[in-house]
């Protein structure tokens, strides 16, 4: 009886928040999957509606079409930016979705085979890089035999590019301490899964930022913080994950208390690279003593919170000499042009809507061009490309378009995902074997922030 009135409680109150859609369609032109097909249902008002009749329970479970709708969603959060009433529709899609209707994608085999993965190998990271050797495998087997049909609905439909892999850069290792000479404040950065798989080299380069900026840098034994598995629809596999990864931090802090090196006023926060990754964990962090930041929220500009001044840090940044980041540096006063796409879980979900613009423009020379669409999601979003790739290939279509209509050579972005997603759609694919960021074939070259501003650093 509890548990029936529990769920009637839950519905209204579902029910509530879809009543504040006024059906204006100002969502519409923000919707990748509505800009990439003109259909109504992949929109989110068309969502909405098909949300509400799943809750009213007027429909018992959503036919194949209807199901198709709701997986097409990329939980990319732009509806919400521009909803001028407000409509919590991620919210609903998680309560569709976890509630009322599983996805289609989670059923049957491959289904089993995406829960194992999702649930035993995000954690792994020499399993992982084991994957991207299965990736160029599978790469190379399809290069040879075009012709062949697909293994599963898990395939991507490009070749997923990734920094070349150096076994010596695996580390920084787990329960590693970056220290700066003279610091007080200690940062918990951590390793994560797809980051550290395709992009290790970022991880690098954005400890060596911290570093400049005067941050000690902690890295704690931790895995994939949940946010993978909880974007895909794995909701118990993904709170089991943040449960985890949440007790490494706090196990980390009671180690740096221990050693000292905590303050113990809230000025050791958890640090992320990844836009996914840093939206996740704040939503999810409740414990006070937790505070979590996107590093350009620790090294903003506008609101500096660095232990090195603003100003003793930008007189460490020299020009960029070329988008080549084997270049030598040097003092260069010729301009740099590039486009800076805003990853979804970074502009929409945690409203970081200008500070790596304001970092970005303290590297003397470079130009941010404004482009089309760009708060656009570029149809990464997770394993989306992967496993919706008839979708996340048009919508990739589109945001490259959209950059090479801006005329620039240059994309920064601070997601792996979109990384590698807009890196394949640039270049049309591209030889893995020397993908390290600067020895690529395509002209145009994406780039994480923290590297392009670790290029700039004198040493
Ligand atoms: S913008 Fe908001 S209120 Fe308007 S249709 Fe979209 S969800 Fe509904
Ligand atoms: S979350 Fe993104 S893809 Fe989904 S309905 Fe909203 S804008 Fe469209």
């Amino acid at each position: 009886m509890f548990k029936e009135n529990a769920e009637i409680a839950m519905r209204d109150e579902e029910l509530d928040k879809i009543k504040a859609c006024i059906h204006c369609g100002i969502c519409l032109s923000a919707c990748p999957t509505y800009l990439t097909t003109g259909n109504e249902g992949n929109s989110p008002r068309g969502r909405l509606y098909l949300i509400k009749d799943l809750i009213q329970g007027e429909v018992p479970e959503l036919d194949a079409t209807g199901q198709e709708y709701l997986d097409n969603c990329l939980s990319c959060m732009a509806c919400e930016t521009v909803c001028p009433s407000g409509v919590e529709y991620i919210q609903l899609l998680d309560y569709a979705r976890h509630e009322k209707q599983e996805s289609s994608y989670s059923k049957g085999f491959w289904g089993l085979v995406r829960k194992f993965s999702f649930a035993f190998l995000l954690d792994q990271r020499y399993l992982l890089n084991l994957g991207r050797i299965g990736l160029k495998v599978l790469n190379i087997f399809y290069k040879l035999f075009p012709f062949l049909p697909k293994l599963s609905k898990v395939q991507p439909s490009r070749e997923i590019s990734y920094t070349k892999l150096e076994v010596n850069k695996l580390y920084p290792s787990a329960e590693t301490i970056l220290d700066v000479p003279d610091s007080e404040r200690t940062v918990l950065f951590n390793l994560g899964c797809v980051m550290d798989t395709l992009y290790n080299s970022v991880h690098h380069d954005t400890i060596k930022v911290l570093n400049a900026a005067g941050y000690h840098v902690y890295v704690p034994a931790s895995g994939c913080c949940g946010a993978l598995a909880s974007h895909s629809g794995e909701f118990k596999i993904g709170e089991k994950q943040t449960e985890k990864f949440i007790q490494a931090q706090c196990d980390a802090l009671n180690k740096l208390y221990e050693t000292e090196q905590a303050l113990g006023d809230f000025s050791n926060p958890i640090v992320f690279n990844s836009a996914g990754c840093g939206a996740h964990v704040k939503d999810k962090v409740y414990l006070e003593s937790l505070v979590v930041k996107d590093i350009a929220e620790l090294i903003d500009p506008d609101n500096w919170l660095a232990p090195v001044s603003l100003e003793a840090f930008k007189a460490k940044l020299v020009s960029l000499k070329g988008i080549d980041e084997n270049a030598e540096i040097e003092d260069c006063a010729q301009s740099i042009k590039a486009v800076y796409h805003p990853a979804c879980h970074l502009y929409h979900a945690q409203g970081l809507t200008t500070q790596y613009q304001s970092l970005l423009a303290l590297i003397p020379n470079l130009e941010l061009i404004p482009f089309l669409e760009a708060e656009v999601c570029c149809g990464s979003a997770g394993f989306y490309n992967l496993i919706k790739s008839q979708l996340a290939e048009p919508i990739g279509e589109r945001k490259a378009a959209n950059i090479k209509k801006a005329g620039v050579d240059l994309v920064i972005t601070a997601n792996p995902g979109c990384m590698s997603q807009i890196e394949a759609h640039l270049s049309g694919g591209q030889d893995n074997e020397n993908a390290e960021i600067g020895v690529q074939k395509q002209s145009h070259k994406v780039i994480h922030p923290m590297s392009l501003l670790a290029q700039c650093l004198r040493t």
